[in-house]
C-alpha cells in the first residue's frame, strides 16, 4: 500500500514539473483527493499488486486530463463509454470498495450526461451505467469496526439497522460471532469451530444476516453454494476450493484466512441423497468431506503449485437451508415415538407452507438426521436458529426502514439523474409488499417487483424538462398506470390534482 502511494506521489511531482508552477494548486489537491479516496479501498490490496498500481495511476492521469479537456469538446458517447469501462474494471479490481473511486470520477460527468440530450445509443450506455450501479453499489458501506470493542448486543444492534425482525437468528449469529473473536484472541488453544445452522425459507434473510456481519467484522468471509459440491474422487468443486476462495478473499494471508467465516448456502441440498451412476451416494461423500472442516482439522491445499496448510480450528461456519419438508419429518419422528409409524407422505406436502412456529419448537439434532445428515456432521451444530416466513408488515418495513432500503436507493437514483423527488404513496408500498407475498422468493422479490416499475421511469425522467418530484400511486403498482410527474412551473397545479386524485390511504401528500 505504501508504494502504491509513493508511486502516485511520485507521478504527481512529475505533473507539476511538466505542467510548470500554475497547476502546482490543482494536481496537488488532485492527488490529495485521489489519497483520501485510495486509502479507503486499498485496504486488502497488496503492495505488489500491480494491476492496482497500474490502475490508480490510470486515474490519476484520467483526473487530470479530463480537466484539462474542454467539456463541450468531449462527445457524451465518449464519456459514458469511459465511465463504462471505468465501472467495469474497478469492480474486477476492487469489488464493492469500488464506489469511492468511482464516486469521484463519475459524480460531475454522471450529472452533465443526465442533463444532456441524448441519442438512443447513448441512452443505452447510459442505462447500463445505472443498472450496474445498482447492482454493484446499491448499499452504503457500513463503517467496519474492530470485531473485537463490539460485544453481542452491539453486534446484534448493528444487524437491526438492516435486518428486520428474525431475532432468535440474529442473537445467534452476534452471539456466535463474539465467541469466534474470543477463540481467534487464543490461537494457541485447539477449538472446534462454532457451527450454526440457519434455517428459513427463500428471501427471508438468511444471507443478509451475513452479509451484514461482513460489513462489520474484519474477518474474511465467503458466501458459497454447497450444493454443487462433488464426491472427492470425481472432478469437480470439493471442500479445497471452498477453502482456497477463503484464502483468496483473505489477501492470500494464511492467518487471516484461518480465522475466516464460511457461509454454506443451501445446505439441505446435501442431505438429500444423490445417487451417482454407479449406485453410489455422493451426498455421503460430501458430508464426510465438509465434516473434516467442522470438526476443525489441517486441510493440505495447493495454491498456485504451492501446498498450502489450512487449518479450520478456529474458523465459523455458518450453514443455511429452507429444509423444505422438515415439519413431515419432525411429526414422522413424533408419530414413531407415540408407536404409530407409516402412514407419513413426506413429499406430498413439500410445497405446503411450513410451520415454522412448530418447527422450531420441535427441531433437533436427531430430526436433521432423519432428514439424512449424517450423526457426525449433526453433533457439530452448536446452535440451530428457525428464522420466520416474511409477513406483509415485515415486507412494508423492509421496502423503508433498514438503512439503505430499496425505497431510498430509487430516490437517490432519481435524484441523481434529474435531481428529482420520488415520492411512493402509503397504498403503492403496501401493493408493491402484497405482490412480493404473492411469491415464493420473499423479499427478493421486493427488488424485482420495484424494478419493473422504476425502469421505465428512470429512463424517460430525464426527458422531463423542470421536473420536481414522481409521484407512484397503488395504480402504478397494479396496473401499470403512470405515475404522476410533478413540474416545476406547474407544481402547484399538478399537486392539487395529485391531492384530488389521491383518496383513502393515499390521502397523506
Ligand atoms: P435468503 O434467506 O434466501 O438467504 P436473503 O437474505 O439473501 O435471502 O434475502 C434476499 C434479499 O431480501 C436481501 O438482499 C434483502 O435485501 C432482503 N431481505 C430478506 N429478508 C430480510 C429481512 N429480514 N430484513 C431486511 N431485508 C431482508
Amino acid at each position: 500500500m505504501v508504494n502504491i502511494f509513493r508511486e502516485i506521489e511520485k507521478k504527481r511531482n512529475q505533473l507539476i514539473h511538466l505542467a510548470g508552477k500554475k497547476s502546482f494548486e490543482e494536481t496537488t489537491a488532485v492527488s490529495e483527493y485521489i489519497l483520501a479516496r485510495f486509502a479507503l479501498v486499498s485496504d486488502g490490496v497488496e503492495a505488489a499488486d500491480v494491476d492496482a498500481l497500474g490502475y490508480l495511476e490510470m486515474l490519476y492521469f484520467r483526473v487530470v486530463e479530463d480537466r484539462k479537456i474542454i467539456p463541450e469538446l468531449r462527445s457524451l458517447m465518449h464519456i459514458l463509454r469511459k465511465m463504462e469501462e471505468d465501472l467495469i474494471y474497478s469492480v474486477e479490481m476492487f469489488g464493492k470498495r469500488a464506489e469511492y473511486v468511482l464516486d469521484f470520477l463519475e459524480a460531475d460527468t454522471l450529472r452533465q450526461a443526465t442533463e444532456k440530450s441524448r441519442n438512443e445509443r447513448e441512452e443505452q450506455v447510459l442505462g447500463r451505467i445505472l443498472r450496474m450501479r445498482m447492482q454493484y453499489f446499491s448499499e452504503e458501506p457500513a463503517e467496519k469496526k474492530k470485531t473485537g470493542k463490539l460485544r453481542p448486543v452491539e453486534i446484534k444492534a448493528g444487524l437491526d439497522e438492516y435486518v428486520i425482525g428474525q431475532e432468535d437468528a440474529k442473537i445467534a449469529i452476534s452471539t456466535a460471532v463474539y465467541g469466534h473473536l474470543k477463540r481467534v484472541e487464543n490461537p494457541g488453544k485447539r477449538f472446534a469451530p462454532d457451527v450454526v445452522l440457519l434455517i428459513g425459507p427463500s428471501g427471508c434473510g438468511k444471507t443478509e444476516i451475513m452479509r451484514r456481519i461482513r460489513d462489520i467484522t474484519d474477518y474474511p468471509m465467503i458466501f458459497t453454494d454447497v450444493s454443487n459440491l462433488g464426491a472427492s474422487q470425481y472432478r469437480g468443486r470439493h471442500k479445497e476450493d471452498i477453502l482456497l476462495e477463503l484464502y483468496e478473499e483473505a489477501g492470500k494471508k494464511k492467518a487471516a484466512a484461518e480465522r475466516g467465516i464460511i457461509f454454506m448456502d443451501e445446505f439441505d441440498k446435501l442431505l438429500l441423497p444423490a445417487i451417482s451412476e454407479r449406485g453410489v451416494n455422493i451426498h455421503d461423500d460430501v458430508q464426510s468431506q465438509l465434516l473434516t472442516m467442522l470438526e476443525g482439522s489441517e486441510v493440505e491445499l495447493k495454491y498456485d503449485g504451492q501446498p498450502l496448510l489450512l487449518d479450520t480450528s478456529h474458523m465459523f461456519f455458518v450453514l443455511a437451508g429452507a429444509f423444505q419438508g422438515l415439519e413431515e419429518y419432525i411429526r414422522a419422528d413424533k408419530k414413531e415415538k407415540s408407536r404409530n409409524p407409516g402412514g407419513i407422505g413426506f413429499f406430498s406436502t413439500l410445497d405446503k407452507e411450513m410451520d415454522l412456529d412448530f418447527v422450531r419448537r420441535n427441531i433437533n439434532h436427531e430430526v436433521l438426521m432423519k432428514y439424512g445428515m449424517k450423526r457426525e456432521l449433526a453433533g457439530r451444530i452448536s446452535y440451530i436458529a428457525v428464522l420466520n416466513k416474511l409477513s406483509l408488515e415485515d415486507m412494508l418495513r423492509i421496502l423503508t426502514e433498514p438503512k439503505d432500503n430499496l425505497i431510498s436507493r430509487y430516490e437517490r437514483e432519481l435524484q441523481i439523474s434529474c435531481d428529482a423527488e420520488l415520492i411512493f404513496t402509503e397504498g403503492a408500498l403496501r401493493a408493491v409488499a402484497n405482490e412480493a407475498m404473492k411469491t415464493s422468493i420473499g423479499a427478493r422479490a421486493l427488488q424485482s417487483i420495484l424494478g419493473k416499475i422504476m425502469r421505465p421511469i428512470l429512463f424517460h425522467a430525464p426527458d422531463r424538462k423542470g421536473l420536481r418530484r414522481v409521484i407512484i400511486h397503488e395504480e402504478t403498482v397494479l396496473y401499470g398506470a403512470e405515475p404522476m410527474y410533478e413540474i416545476a412551473e406547474d407544481a402547484k397545479i399538478v399537486r392539487q390534482s395529485t391531492l384530488l386524485q389521491a383518496g383513502g390511504s393515499d390521502s397523506e401528500l
